[in-house]
């Protein structure tokens, strides 16, 4: 199946007189009908036990998203931070480090500089753009993961995958990518060497501002037996004496992920949410395809206004990361477009509250046309130093293009563009 018969049909094949679409199934936990049958099920998860880590209904997105993908499996989870924070746990534990590209989104450089900082992680942060050489300086033994966003929020950089998955694989460590913004419709990751992906659903994949959401995909691709990572090749004790890769085979990541933290943590998603979030994937093809074109005008109508000092598309010619774009987004580079102003963050504002179609809100990738100003809401806790290398300037705008008609977008641009005073 192609991506657009993927999005409608993967996950969920309804037999004789079963309902066409999955059902929410709103229930903590399952009968069987015996001890033993539950006995065996602790052995092998081959049946849903309890909503805390896995449900039918949630299911059915995960095989959607896996599918997408190309990987052996996936696990939702309850917002795209508890999916990138599960994806290093998974890995490193207290003592030990990980890479990850400086542009990032600010909610991950908090979770990896403060908060993993706390459990005894360490986050070594690189310049994405860093040769091979120096990025292979970075790694130390202790290093167990790479990490790093396919199309970089807010910065627009596009990553070089291929060269981070060598980085990594020249160490024997996985490359974790955030593929949130491209989402598997625009870049398949795995396809460039990437052994995990992670998302926030909560953006273009739920595209309505309905629910938070995350999710995890293994590409069952990596050896975790290579001497790195014996969690995954002794027993676990806390689950009865399992072996991941002996008894999981290529899912050792997804089962692992799922049976140790998610069944300790417990941030798992509800049902409703992934029917929800199941709705928003089946048209996320064609909703991309016109994200990307919409996306384009618009960033081509800034390029040519002289309020602007500067625009990061990556479908723009001439733009940093044209050639890269071409590469790993060929199809397009989403809807959001980043923009500097001139007159610095004064006529940022201004702009911004000058619109009137377009609204001021904490989100991105929304199928409404929406605003932020990163320094002042989403990387507000970074420092002079982080806004630089995660690429805020002071006068960026992050400009999220929906899906109205282009023409009442550029519209209200302009009328807002024509009052601001530089
Ligand atoms: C929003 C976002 C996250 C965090 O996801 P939530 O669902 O808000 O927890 C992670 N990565 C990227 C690229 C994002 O845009």
């Amino acid at each position: 199946m192609r991506d657009e018969t993927k999005c409608l049909h993967s996950g969920y094949t309804p037999k004789n007189g079963e309902p066409r679409v999955m059902p929410i199934v709103q229930s903590t936990t399952y009968v069987f009908d015996s001890t033993e049958r539950i006995g065996e099920l602790f052995d092998m998860p081959t049946a849903h036990m309890y909503s805390r880590f896995s449900n039918p209904t949630v299911e059915v997105v995960e095989k959607k998203i896996a599918d997408l993908e190309g990987g052996v499996g996936a696990m939702c989870t309850s917002a795209g931070q508890a999916a990138s924070m599960i994806s290093i746990m998974n890995l490193c534990k207290s003592g030990d480090s990980f890479v990850s590209t400086s542009t990032i989104y600010g909610g991950t450089v908090n979770l990896f500089a403060v908060t993993l900082k706390k459990f005894g992680v360490e986050c070594i942060f690189v310049d994405a753009d860093a040769s091979e050489e120096e990025l292979m300086a970075a790694i130390k033994p202790n290093t167990k993961a790479v990490f790093g966003e396919t199309l970089a929020n807010p910065a627009l950089a596009v990553l070089d995958i291929e060269k981070l998955a060598k980085v990594a694989h020249a160490n024997n460590i996985p490359l974790i990518i955030d593929n949130t913004f491209a989402t598997p419709i625009l870049c398949k990751p795995f396809d460039f060497g990437a052994d995990i992906v992670v998302h926030s659903t909560s953006k273009y994949m739920d595209g309505h501002a309905l629910q938070i959401g995350g999710v995890i995909v293994d590409s069952g691709k990596f050896d975790w037996t290579n001497g790195k990572f014996p969690e995954f090749t002794e027993p676990d004790e806390s689950y009865h004496g399992v072996v991941y890769t002996r008894d999981f085979g290529a899912a050792a990541y997804i089962v692992k992920a799922r049976m140790q933290l998610m069944r300790d943590l417990g941030c798992y998603p509800a049902a409703n949410s992934a029917f929800l979030l199941n709705l928003g994937l089946e048209t996320l093809p064609i909703r991309m395809k016109q994200y990307c074109e919409n996306g384009l005008k618009v960033a081509k109508y800034f390029k040519e206004n002289d309020k602007i000092e500067s625009v990061s598309y990556a479908a723009l010619e001439g733009d940093k990361y044209y050639e890269l774009a071409k590469k790993y987004l060929p199809d397009g580079v989403c809807g959001v477009v980043t923009i500097v102003m001139k007159g610095g963050k004064k006529a940022a504002l201004q702009f911004m509250n000058g619109l009137k179609l377009a609204s001021n809100e904490v989100h991105v990738a929304d199928i409404r046309t929406c605003v932020l100003h990163p320094a002042s809401a989403t990387h507000r806790q970074l420092t002079d130093e982080q806004l630089v290398a995660a690429g805020i300037n002071p006068g960026l705008i992050r400009f999220s293009v929906g899906l109205e008609n282009v023409e009442d977008i550029l519209e209200d641009i302009k009328q807002s563009l024509d009052k601001v005073e530089i």
